[in-house]
Formats: structure tokens, C-alpha cells, sequence
């Protein structure tokens, strides 16, 4: 069997669905379960009725609802099944939310979860429409999570028990499964979410499940490419790409994969392939557990923007131990996560992505440092496997960024991603530098010239 993941944009519209409902008919013999995200933008905009409803602004709140509501029967219609039956009791937690004016991860969840709960029946029900025998699973009876909402972790053994138990016996007396991503149930029995992207993760948790024999993520591009076409002329599409790199790529700032999706993929050895939704034909780019022989010494090069560095000095670091410990035990307190660090003997300086916490953070380190803080900052990182066994390719890369201004360096144990911080005016012109450098003669065994 397969694991085919449809993404929000893959599901805009009753059009984009029908598009879904015939690639799916092309792959029924490889018995297709199919993971769903919400439709269209709808995740964004749930979240943003709660915080509404939470703030008291009640009757914006209820006016999104039922702009969402009109959507679904929209776009789903004739096969809007309990859409409106969903939305009635949407809306009465959204009247709930404005009357408590508090907003909890928990509800949170609870309001977030509505978007895979409606994609799931809708699909499912034009798959039916379209001559597909579909049969709907309810992700929260399949996947069980620990109680941190909004960024649950999978309890994987019981979530494999209960996929493996009761998706094959529904396979066999139907065409496909469909299910919702990013949704799933704590031991408690409440509902949570896997984090924002997260049915990228549980397509990969089901495949896992099922020992799958390919993971397909289809999505509204032709797959993994050598870089953010919007700030880079001339990339490529990138045909074959190994686990590590593509976790590397994603981490910072590849959009097509949620970070965590691989791992369990990874752990069975199944290939993961990511496909366009508007171009089914194309060949998209295959993620093999295996390395990639390769010409190239760079895969690809992705960029996060929006980085702030926190410069962190003190003379009393000279010599002392602990300090570091002091430094992180900050960060943690504040929840604000750390992509980038680099040290010498009297300073540090950390890269965040998350700045809401910064004032705080700020005023924490001032106890015992100098604070420096620079915004709009951005990490570029160039991933391969042979930068590895390459020597010289830092010298490489600093020469071809001639004149760019380079913040802060560093090299990831793995050895397979090189990644520095640049003014975020600087992004463009270093990434478009460091493309032409590495790209400009191709292995046609791993790259694939864009038309
Ligand atoms: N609908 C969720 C989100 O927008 C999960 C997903 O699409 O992967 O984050």
C-alpha cells in the first residue's frame, strides 16, 4: 500500500479536489491510504476566529466562522455530509471562547481541529461522488499523543497498534482510506494537533504503521528544488535527495517538509516522494534512506529569514564553566528555541526565530552580560553529502560570497550543511552567488533543469 498526503493547497477548491479525486483513481491498485490537510488556508483562519473570540471581538469571530462555513458547503458541495452539523458546534466554542476570554493550547486544538475533521468527510464523500469506494478513518481514534497541545508527541507504539489494527480491514473492503493529518487524541481522550504542517507527520507515522511502500507528499510544487525560486534565477529540481540532507533543508527553511515528518519514514526505510498536484506527471524528488552519489558537492541551499542574533557578552565567561548552562536555562525558560550558536571566549552569539519573548530574554541576560540584539537577520545553509569529504569548500563559499557581509558560522555535527547568518538585505544577492558557484554544471543523474 501507499500513503498519498494531499496538502491545504492541494485542496482549495472543489476543482483542486476533483484534480486529488483522479490522481487517486490513477493509484487505486496500490491500495492508497490518503492523509489530508485542511482545505485551503483554513488552519489560519480557525486560529485566528479563536484569538478573535478570546480578545472579545465575538462578532468578528462568528463573521470568519461563517465565511469558513460557506467555503466548505461551497467547495464541497453536493458532498458537504455533516459540514454544517461541524460548524454548528464550532461556532458554539467560538461563542464559548468569548465569553471565557481565555484561549488554552487545549482549545486551541479543540478549534484547530475542526479544519481535518471537515477536509476528511468532504474528500472522502467526493472520492465516493468520483466512483472511488473511499471509507473515512477518524485520526484521533488512530494516533495517540502526550498532552502538550498544540505540538503533541505521538505515543508511537499504541499509535502504530491502533493504525495497524484497524486501517488494513478497512483497506480491504474498500477502494482507499481517508483520513485527516495533524489531528490525533492524548490518552486522556482529548483532542490535539501534531504543530502547524503536521500532516506531513502523520502521513509519515501511518506509512510507518503500515511499512508502506512509498510515502507520496503531494503538494503545489515540483518538489524539492536548489532553491527558493522566488529569490534565485535559474534553479533546478532536485530528483534524489537522502533523508539526513532533505532533514537538514527543512529545518532551515525548506517549506515542503515539516522537520519531524521523516523520522518515522526514516526508521522503516521508506521512500518518500514529493509530487505537484497541478502536474501529476512530473517526477517530483524521491528522499532515499541511502546516500546519494553525486557530481555536485551542494544538493541545495535554503535560507530562513526573519533571524534575530542575540549577542551575548560578559568577561566573566573568561575561564568560568557554566556559563553556557546560564545562557540556555534562559532561552528555555522563555520557550524561545535556538537554531544557531557560535562562541569564543568571552561572548556568545545565538540565533532565534521566535522573538516574542525577546524584551524578557533581554532583560534575563542582563543580570550578568552585555546585550546586543540585531533583527532581520537571515541563515542561509547550503546542504550536500559531499561537503563531508570535501575539503576546501568553506574557502569555496566565502570566495564566491565576496563582499557579503557574514555574521556567524557554523558547521552541523553531521557535516552535510554548512550554514551562516547575513543581513537579511544581503539574503538574495548570497544565495543567487553561491547558486551560480555550485550549480552551474549539474549531475544529470540528481538534478533536473526547470522548464
Ligand atoms: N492544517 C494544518 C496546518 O495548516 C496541518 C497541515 O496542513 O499540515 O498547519
Amino acid at each position: 500500500m501507499i500513503v498519498m498526503k494531499f496538502g491545504g493547497s492541494s485542496l482549495a477548491s472543489s476543482e483542486a479536489i476533483r484534480r486529488v479525486a483522479s490522481i487517486v483513481a490513477e493509484r487505486l491498485p496500490r491500495r492508497p491510504v490518503v492523509v489530508v490537510s485542511a482545505m485551503g488556508k483554513t488552519t489560519d483562519r480557525l486560529l485566528e476566529a479563536a484569538d478573535l473570540a478570546a480578545a472579545g471581538r465575538r462578532a468578528e469571530a462568528l463573521r470568519l466562522v461563517g465565511e469558513l462555513e460557506e467555503f466548505h458547503l461551497r467547495e464541497g458541495h453536493p458532498c458537504s455530509g455533516r459540514t454544517e452539523e461541524l460548524f454548528a458546534e464550532l461556532t458554539e466554542l467560538i461563542r464559548g471562547l468569548a465569553v471565557i476570554g481565555e484561549l488554552t493550547p487545549r482549545t486551541i486544538d479543540a478549534v484547530s481541529s475542526y479544519g481535518e475533521r471537515l477536509s476528511s468527510m468532504i474528500v472522502a464523500e467526493k472520492f465516493r461522488a468520483a466512483g472511488i469506494d473511499a471509507a473515512q478513518a477518524d485520526s484521533r481514534e488512530l494516533l495517540v499523543t502526550d498532552s502538550r497541545h498544540t505540538a503533541a508527541a505521538p505515543i508511537f507504539e499504541e499509535t502504530y497498534g491502533r493504525i495497524g489494527a484497524r486501517i488494513p480491514p478497512l483497506l480491504a473492503g474498500h477502494d482507499a482510506v481517508v483520513m485527516g493529518g495533524f489531528i490525533a487524541r492524548s490518552r486522556q481522550g482529548v483532542t490535539t494537533t501534531l504543530g502547524r504542517g503536521g500532516s506531513d507527520f502523520t502521513a509519515s507515522i501511518v506509512g510507518a504503521a503500515l511499512d508502506a511502500e512509498e510515502i507520496q507528499i503531494w503538494t503545489d510544487v515540483d518538489g524539492m528544488l536548489t532553491s527558493d525560486p522566488r529569490l534565485v534565477e535559474g534553479v533546478h529540481r532536485v530528483k534524489v535527495i537522502s533523508f539526513d540532507e532533505a532533514a537538514e533543508l527543512a529545518y532551515f527553511g525548506a517549506r515542503v517538509l515539516h522537520p519531524a515528518t521523516l523520522i518515522p519514514a526514516i526508521e522503516k526505510n521508506i521512500p518518500v516522494r514529493i509530487l505537484n498536484s497541478y502536474r501529476p506527471q512530473a517526477e517530483g524528488t524521491r528522499i532515499v534512506a541511502e546516500r546519494v552519489p553525486c557530481r555536485n558537492i551542494v544538493k541545495a541551499i535554503s535560507s530562513k529569514h526573519g533571524i534575530t542574533i542575540v549577542n551575548i557578552r560578559s568577561t566573566r565567561m573568561l575561564g568560568a564553566h557554566g556559563f553556557l548552562r546560564r545562557i540556555f536555562e534562559i532561552f528555555d525558560r522563555h520557550r524561545t528555541s535556538v537554531d544557531m550558536v557560535s562562541t569564543s571566549e568571552v561572548s556568545v552569539s545565538a540565533t532565534i526565530d521566535d522573538a516574542r519573548a525577546l524584551a524578557a530574554i533581554k532583560a534575563d541576560l542582563e543580570e550578568f552580560s552585555t546585550v546586543e540584539i540585531e533583527s532581520d537577520q537571515a541563515i542561509v545553509c547550503v546542504v550536500g553529502d559531499n561537503i563531508r569529504h570535501t575539503p576546501g569548500i568553506a574557502g569555496r563559499l566565502f570566495r564566491a560570497l565576496n563582499g557579503i557581509n557574514i555574521r556567524m558560522i557554523s558547521q552541523g555535527a553531521s557535516l552535510l550543511n554548512m550554514g551562516f547568518v547575513v543581513a537579511g538585505s544581503d539574503v538574495k544577492r548570497a544565495l543567487q552567488a553561491l547558486h551560480t558557484e555550485f550549480f552551474s554544471d549539474l549531475d544529470p543523474a540528481v538534478f533536473d533543469r526547470l522548464r
